[in-house]
């Protein structure tokens, strides 16, 4: 039996330090989509040796989604992050495992078919520069002495240098900081400990340029970058989803994560209510505007106070606001076309594959070329005419 290839100990110190470090959603919400993300598995101060609960899914570009195995290398940290459960004076059992104890272990899960990955963060204990030293060490066990060709995806730690950043680029196949907040007034106020948001994102300009340098030299073919923020302690959509525009647009992130607070006993944020999971869901639809679907900052659907509707998605709420005049399928460009609700990049691409070859009259060519029709007919004209609204009919 396979556990029983793994020293016990091993699998306590893993539960010991899969507190759920992070909470990067595994589900890619589309602009039109109720389904909530699903968050990997809750802050808890429980532990657990079933390994099977330490296993998480990541979805990689293209959207395979593929078993990593998230841990920490110590769930040890000097810093005070109000809402961590891994905060400095937190009384639970910490642990820490060697980068080589860690490359080889995981090594074995892998092995088995268990994972096909590893996501690997840590605790602060030292400084950011020598916690970078180790989570670097270990990935360089990983690929150098034990070969391990998989998915790798390591944290940048506030403070890294140039060089380790480098290097963590050269070795991964993802690279992330968790920026956390928006903007220094929360730093300040509930990260206190951590750098300025100036010198946090100075580690993602120098992984995206790393980046390009490797894609320049061929070295290697992908490596994305992404980070993670905090949503629910003070902060508005604006701000999270202004900053999301740039990451985006200036320094090639893949995704922007964001995680719901829920609150953790023993914490000064513990009687902190927990965030809505829909507010989650609508800034990942938002985001994805900003990243699929050619909008800025400025055009995206914001109340005055800031925040998106929660009611209603935000392609939507666009559309409702500006879409005021039904779009000629057969004449839009691709640009306007995924403007419009129920119409995506791809029902977009086969919409202009399509009308090369023949005229667009009715919606049930649409529904074939992957449009959600019942969302997207109000906007649209087919061959001069407004398609009938009442959509049950014939499908
Ligand atoms: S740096 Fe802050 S968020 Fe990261 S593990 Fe330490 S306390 Fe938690």
């Amino acid at each position: 039996m396979f556990y029983n290839q793994i020293a016990m100990d091993w699998l306590q110190k893993l539960a010991l330090l899969s507190q759920d470090d992070g909470l990067e959603v595994d589900a890619e919400p589309n602009p039109g989509s109720e389904a909530l993300p699903v968050c990997h598995p809750a802050r808890t101060t429980q532990t657990t040796t079933r390994l099977l609960d330490h296993i998480s899914h990541v979805t990689l570009q293209g959207g395979r989604k593929i078993p990593v195995l998230k841990v920490l290398l110590t769930s040890v940290c000097e810093y005070n992050c109000a809402y961590c459960p891994f905060r400095v004076g937190r009384d639970f059992r910490r642990a820490t495992f060697q980068p080589e104890e860690l490359a080889r272990a995981f090594l074995q899960i892998y092995n088995a078919g268990l994972v096909k990955g590893l996501f690997l963060s840590s605790g602060i204990a030292g400084g950011g520069i020598r916690t970078q030293d180790r989570l670097i060490a270990t990935a360089e066990v990983l690929r150098n002495k034990l070969g391990f060709q998989g998915y790798l995806h390591l944290k940048l730690m506030p403070g890294a240098e140039p060089a380790q950043v480098e290097r963590a680029v050269a070795l991964a196949s993802r690279v992330s900081i968790n920026l956390e907040m928006p903007g220094n007034q929360y730093l300040e106020h509930w990260a206190p400990r951590k750098v300025p948001q100036s010198r946090m994102l100075e580690p993602l300009q120098l992984a995206h340029q790393a980046v390009l340098n490797q894609q320049y030299r061929s070295i290697r073919r992908w490596i994305s970058l992404t980070t993670q923020f905090v949503v629910g302690i003070g902060e508005t959509d604006a701000e999270l989803l202004q900053i999301t525009a740039h990451l985006y647009r200036q320094l090639g992130l893949s995704r922007v994560y964001y995680s719901p607070f829920r609150p953790i006993e023993d914490t000064p944020l513990e009687d902190h209510p927990a965030e809505n999971p829909h507010r989650a869901l609508r800034l990942y639809q938002a985001s994805f505007l900003l990243r699929d679907y050619g909008f800025s900052f400025d055009e995206l659907p914001l109340n005055p106070d800031g925040r998106l509707a929660l009611e209603v998605d935000p392609k939507m709420a666009w559309a409702q606001r500006y879409l005021t005049h039904p779009l000629e399928v057969n004449r839009a460009s691709r640009e306007e076309l995924i403007r419009v609700p129920g119409i995506g990049p791809k029902s977009a691409l086969a919409i202009i594959r399509a009308r090369r070859l023949f005229r667009l009259r009715d919606l049930r060519q649409l529904r074939q070329l992957g449009v959600n029709v019942e969302r997207a007919a109000p906007y649209l004209l087919l061959d001069g005419r407004q398609p009938a609204r009442q959509l049950t009919l014939t499908f």
